[in-house]
């Protein structure tokens, strides 16, 4: 006995929650990049730094291998050291928390905003305590955080700000891309993120030194980079400054990245289309919010989730369940840090919208090609679900 709705699933294709956009163009950027001889990070990664910074609107663009390590970079060049505490959101990847330990550090759980998913002048003053060094600004789902009000709030207080800007390529705050005036924005290039080179991240500053001692991170710490010491026609001794780490980015990666580049603004504008399609149709439904800009600043809709609270009459996972045997592919919401096993010795109080939004709302399918009869498989289960 199988319903009307698994009979169309099984005659339709199922629906991805995401698929990178990647097409001849990157395969043939990646294949030229062989064909020079030149594969690690060389001439390509230096073109692609200058690209993506002018992008985001900061000074500087240093090439890492993921969003992770340019989180850790950024907290060793804000000098984020040992016992040193970190807020941080709980309602992110693990890796934001993560980062806080690798450089000895605590992170200290902050509740988000419900509507943004992210962390807010009062959320991270609830958590400030005299040990408190420095905040991990997520801007979650691509929805950008309120810069000016949690900036001003780090500059009276002192404190360190690191954008986790793993999901904001093509965001915008006050109508200015997301990376203008970071004191370090991390970006992250899984494909699972706008702009992909398989795996890849990137650290933005301003702060010419800060981008230097990223530099030098990235690369064992060595006071001259291998690109420039094979570039070298003299012989070129090196010196190992501090202890640093291997976190390069490939130039065939950067040579994707670059066709990627282009396509970012192409990107943003058909996701955010979808986006405004779901709005419109999921509108009034009693229970259902879908996330949305906030008033000052537009999302990429790397993330495209819905909040379900009381007046929806079904659960999350069995929402999950129903889009499943439609043949759609939902995630659930953004995972809470503080939840998870990993983080089970920190003391936490409750964090209420991040529990909500981790518990009770799930991501729905945007990707490039997306058709309207695709989304409307979509929304017919909602809506078969709404009250
Ligand atoms: C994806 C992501 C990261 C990690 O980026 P990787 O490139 O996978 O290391 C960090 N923070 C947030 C908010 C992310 O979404």
């Amino acid at each position: 006995m199988t319903s009307a709705v698994a009979t169309e699933a099984e005659a339709a294709p199922r629906i991805p929650v995401m698929v990178p956009w990647l097409g001849e163009e990157e395969a043939e950027a990646a294949a030229e990049a062989v064909r020079s001889g030149w594969v690690a990070q060389g001439p390509r990664v230096a073109e692609f730094e200058r690209a993506f910074a002018a992008e985001v609107g900061a000074a500087h663009g240093v090439a890492v291998s993921s969003g992770t390590t340019a989180l850790h970079l950024g907290l060793v060049a804000l000098g984020v050291g040992a016992g040193e505490e970190v807020v941080v959101p709980s309602l992110s990847f693990i890796a934001t928390a993560n980062v806080a330990r690798y450089v000895n550090a605590v992170p200290v759980f902050a509740d988000v905003d419900v509507a943004t998913g992210n962390l807010t002048p009062e959320t991270i003053t609830a958590a400030l305590t005299p040990k408190t060094r420095a905040v991990i600004l997520v801007h979650q789902g691509g929805v950008p955080a309120d810069l000016d009000a949690v900036r001003a709030l780090c500059a009276d207080r002192g404190l360190a700000l690191l954008e986790d800007a793993a999901c904001a390529a093509g965001v915008r705050y006050r109508g200015a891309p997301v990376g203008v005036g970071a004191q370090v924005a991390a970006w992250s290039f899984h494909p699972r993120k706008l702009l992909t080179t398989g795996e890849g991240g990137m650290a933005t500053t301003d702060d010419a030194d800060v981008a230097a001692r990223m530099r030098r991170l990235r690369e064992h710490g060595m006071n001259v980079s291998a690109a420039d010491r094979h570039a070298s026609t003299k012989p070129v001794l090196e010196a190992y400054l501090e202890t640093g780490f291997n976190y390069r980015m490939t130039d065939i990666q950067a040579a994707v990245g670059l066709v990627q580049l282009r396509k970012l603004a192409a990107t943003v504008a058909e996701r955010r289309e979808i986006a405004a399609r779901y709005q419109r149709e999921l509108a009034g439904i009693a229970g259902l919010t879908p996330v949305a800009d906030p008033a000052y600043g537009q999302t990429n809709y790397q993330s495209f989730w819905v909040r379900l609270d009381e007046g929806f009459p079904v659960s999350r996972d069995e929402l999950l369940l129903r889009l499943s045997d439609a043949g759609v592919s939902a995630r659930r919401g953004i995972m809470a840090a503080h939840m998870e096993p990993a983080y089970a010795d920190v003391s936490t109080p409750r964090l209420p919208n991040t529990e909500a939004l981790s518990l009770n709302s799930l991501i729905l399918p945007v990707f490039h090609g997306m058709t309207a009869s695709q989304q409307d498989r979509v929304i017919a289960v909602l809506k078969a679900a709404s009250p």
